[in-house]
């Protein structure tokens, strides 16, 4: 189906704010290839045309393995912190120019992205933030950075990002908790998140995005966080009760649609229980998670809202004022970007 000319140049005339996107999952094709040739890494292939096919998800995945192949490609590119300093100048050009974001959460997993390279987290974090302050010194944009603890690499990795994060905690808005939410259940950390808590560092947790609802449940009982990552499952919930938890703990969620669809998360992108989280009250976000990868952007997510889950303009400002709201930035970052939009939202009514 064609998508509606005048609702794209609405949608890219949008100032807007985004919660969840992964570093990780910023870096771009030619990108990819300037740095393996600078680096001498190994690559499927230094074609352009030819190695979108292989690092971008354009389908459903067949399987885990051909996502994986994609984010270790990614992963390789950040190789040197002249690299990583690229890779998050991209991704802020990025997000201002094309998506027209004003406020940006990065999100980044140490342990992942530094696995095997001869780099320091504590000075890649600081690439990563001046950088972002840099480009913020340029730009009517304001940006946070969020630190992950990759559950899949096991407790000892967990806890060594959490005290990286406590230590750090000037340079960072947040923390989150991502992969394997099944084999590494929110209860686990239930000791671990309590520095997070008494350092003052909100918490997300990619929680609900596959499995079963009880996992949401869980980890907002266990965790204690200010939003939660996807939590598409909730929807599965007939009683209600665990959206009725989700609202009653004041927690936002961070909805990636198209993420979703690609993963299988949901079936369709017409089935994504956006529409109904915000019929039943609840704070939602719209998140492009990975979009390179995924090969997606902020602009495309609002307009796969409006166009196949059904969300009308004001539903779209609706979860804008939830990401503001919601935002782990400081307050004076939030005002002046919440202003930037407020206005935006204001013209686009006339
Ligand atoms: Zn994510």
């Amino acid at each position: 189906m064609p998508l509606d000319k005048k609702t794209e140049d609405r949608i890219k005339g949008m100032r807007k704010a985004e919660l969840h996107r992964h570093l990780e999952g910023c870096v771009r094709v030619p990108t990819v290839i300037d740095i393996a040739k600078k680096h001498k890494l190994k690559l499927p292939t230094f074609d352009e045309m030819e190695l979108e096919k292989i690092y971008k998800l354009r389908k459903p995945m067949n399987s885990l393995s051909e996502v994986l192949k994609m984010f270790e490609i990614a992963q390789a590119s950040f190789a040197s912190y002249e690299a990583i300093e690229r890779i998050t100048y991209e991704a802020l050009e990025h997000a201002y120019d094309k998506e027209n974001i004003s406020l940006l959460e990065l999100r980044f997993s140490p342990d992942f992205m530094l696995k095997g390279k001869d780099l320091d987290w504590e000075k890649s974090l600081d690439v990563i933030g001046s950088t972002i302050k840099k480009f913020e010194n340029n730009h009517s944009f304001f940006c946070g950075i969020i630190i992950i603890a990759s559950r899949s690499f096991g407790m000892n990795s967990v806890l060594k990002t959490i005290d990286f994060a406590v230590k750090n905690k000037n340079l960072i808005v947040g923390f989150d908790f991502a992969d394997d939410e099944k084999n590494y259940p929110s209860a686990l950390y239930k000791n671990a998140v309590k520095k997070l808590h008494q350092a003052g560092i909100p918490l997300t947790v990619h929680s609900g995005e596959e499995g079963h609802f009880s996992q949401v449940i869980e980890t907002i009982q266990e965790l204690g966080p200010r939003r939660i990552g996807h939590g598409v499952k909730i929807a599965d919930d007939r009683t209600g009760k665990t959206a009725e938890l989700v609202k009653s703990s004041g927690v936002t969620i961070e909805t990636n649609p198209w993420s979703n669809y690609l993963t299988h998360a949901v079936e369709s992108i017409e089935t994504h229980p956006l529409k109904n989280f915000i019929n039943s009250g609840l704070k939602v976000s719209i998140s492009a998670d990975d979009p390179e990868i995924l090969d997606t952007n902020l602009n495309k997510e609002y307009l796969l809202a409006v166009e196949k889950t059904g969300l009308s303009f004001d539903d779209l400002l609706y979860t804008l004022r939830c990401a503001l709201d919601a935002s782990f930035l400081p307050p004076d970052k939030k005002q002046q970007a919440a202003r930037q939009i407020e206005t935006q939202i204001h013209f686009s009514k006339i």
